[in-house]
């Protein structure tokens, strides 16, 4: 098995070689007692212009090779991942502290989509159109959009890379990434993967840099770049669309979420209770389809609540690396206050915390549940991103949809109901773009991920996850007597 100080590289990977544009190193620490995990050399917008250059001049020869060509690259980069999991899981969960059952998880979800994308770009079917005139033919194919940029964020570390670069990749778009900051490690030991696996150079491109606003925006306007894809805040996503007005760019956007989770009184309450556990505290409240409000009709409430806030009691908290954690640190001392804030929100609105609401150090925050919780609430309206669960109350399946759908965001939600007619009507009445019904991890490679209102657009997985990735082209064949 790989030691996992083997995959730990300290210069980003452009046009095939490891390099830095600065002498300065960042200090990448890990989040669960704020200790290095070593340094990395940093680097700015002028190696990113020779990442963006060398991916455009690898553009046209990697677009030229068959689907089975590029399927065998991105096969090979698949294994090595899957051969090294352990290593990449030890390193993720240094530098982002879920526990290592979660980030053994990761590393399968996120090579998942390699494998999927691999074989699905052999399917990037055009059209024949019956044509307009008895002498003329009418044909479209799909072709590759061109360079693409990926922006990416640290709580899923490999598998937001994975999600946009494999079918980029697949359909013959070399990439430029840059990873967050705080989880650079990662990424760099996908990037060794990558070069391992044999991608010509130019093609597979990753910058670690501590200027991501820079970067962001040094993409945005690049004319040599053809799309963007984002993962992160609304807040950032409105900025990178903005800055890519000038260029018409393409974008594809995974943003923030506010998901609920509905408890129907028809419900199954134990299996509820097992989704709900499932879907809230995974990386310790830190993804985008987490549970973010509870809202249990109310002849139900009180069991749903005494048997989650019993399952909640149950959970161990602790240094991701330690057998049987379930819930490891935080990102950073500001999720800890950021966190600590919607508890004190919610205690001044009337709030019952029936569970933790506390943090433990600097690092790590107490499970908490929190009752009788209201729509004045912060986390009515915000994005919580930390393991507290606020339950409120609803009486009728309208006053649910509408709590559930008062909010900008529209990414993942839940609803757990013994009943077919309502599992129909409330999924078709969400404005989100994903339903669990009766499931609280829905994630996979095979389905379409992503949202809609201020959760952002275009979608990733399945066989709709390529179409972003092209572009139609309309051929007129003339003077066919
Ligand atoms: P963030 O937007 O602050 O940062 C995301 C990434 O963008 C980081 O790498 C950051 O360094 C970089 N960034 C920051 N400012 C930038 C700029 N001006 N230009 C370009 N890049 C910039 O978000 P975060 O707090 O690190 O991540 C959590 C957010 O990501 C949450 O809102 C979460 O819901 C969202 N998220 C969404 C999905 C999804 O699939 N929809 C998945 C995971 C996370």
């Amino acid at each position: 098995m790989t030691d996992y100080k083997n995959l730990l590289f300290d210069k980003s990977f452009v046009d095939g070689e490891w390099v830095a544009e600065f002498e300065e190193k960042l200090d990448v620490k890990n989040p669960a007692d704020g200790s290095s995990i070593g340094s990395i050399y940093n680097s700015g917008t002028g190696l990113l212009q020779n990442a963006i250059e060398a991916a455009h001049r690898a553009f046209v020869p990697w677009r030229e090779k068959t689907a089975k060509e590029r399927q065998a690259v991105l096969e090979k980069w698949f294994s090595l991942i899957i051969e090294n999991k352990e290593a990449i899981a030890t390193i993720m969960t240094l530098e982002c502290g879920k526990p290592l059952t979660e980030s053994r998880g990761e590393v399968d979800y996120g090579a998942s989509f390699i494998q999927w994308f691999a074989e699905e770009a052999k399917r990037v079917y055009g059209d024949v159109i019956p044509g307009f005139s008895a002498d003329r033919r009418v044909v479209v194919i799909r072709q590759p959009i061109g360079v693409v940029g990926a922006l990416t964020p640290w709580n899923f570390p490999l598998a937001m890379i994975t999600r946009k670069v494999a079918p980029a990749l697949a359909v013959g778009c070399p990439v430029v990434i840059r990873p967050s900051e705080e989880t650079p490690f990662t990424a760099l030991a996908l990037a060794k993967l990558a070069q391992e696996a044999g991608f010509p150079a130019g093609v597979f491109n990753l910058i670690v840099s501590d200027e991501p606003a820079a970067i962001g925006e040094f993409l945005c306007e690049s004319e040599l770049v053809s799309k963007i894809s984002f993962t992160g805040s609304t807040r950032v996503g409105q900025l990178l669309s903005a800055q890519s007005a000038s260029t018409l760019k393409t974008l594809s956007l995974e943003l923030g979420g506010n998901a609920p989770f509905l408890v129907f009184d028809d419900a199954d309450i134990d299996a509820a209770v097992k989704g709900a556990i499932a879907s809230k505290f995974r990386n310790a409240g830190q993804t985008c389809v987490c549970v973010n409000r509870f809202l249990v009709q109310d002849s139900v409430y009180d069991e749903f609540t005494r048997k989650f806030t019993e399952a909640v009691s149950q959970l161990k908290v602790g240094n991701g690396l330690d057998e049987g954690v379930q819930i490891g640190p935080l990102i950073n001392k500001k999720a800890i206050d950021k966190t600590k804030s919607f508890v004190e929100d919610a205690k001044e609105k009337g709030g019952k915390i029936i569970l933790g609401g506390e943090p433990i150090d600097d690092y790590f925050f107490q499970p908490t549940v929190i009752s009788e919780a209201t729509t004045d609430m912060k986390f009515a309206k915000e994005e919580i991103f930390g393991p507290i669960a606020p339950i409120f109350r609803f009486h009728t399946d309208e006053e649910g949809v509408q709590m559930a759908n008062d909010t900008i965001f529209g990414l993942a939600s839940y609803i757990y109901t013994g009943s077919v007619t309502r599992s129909w009507k409330i999924s078709e009445a969400l404005e989100y773009g994903m339903v669990g019904i009766n499931e609280g991890i829905i994630s996979t490679e095979v389905a379409p991920f992503g949202g809609v209102k201020y959760s952002g657009k275009g979608r990733e997985g399945s066989k709709y996850g390529i179409d972003d990735y092209t572009e139609l082209k309309y051929l007129c064949f003339g003077g066919v007597k």
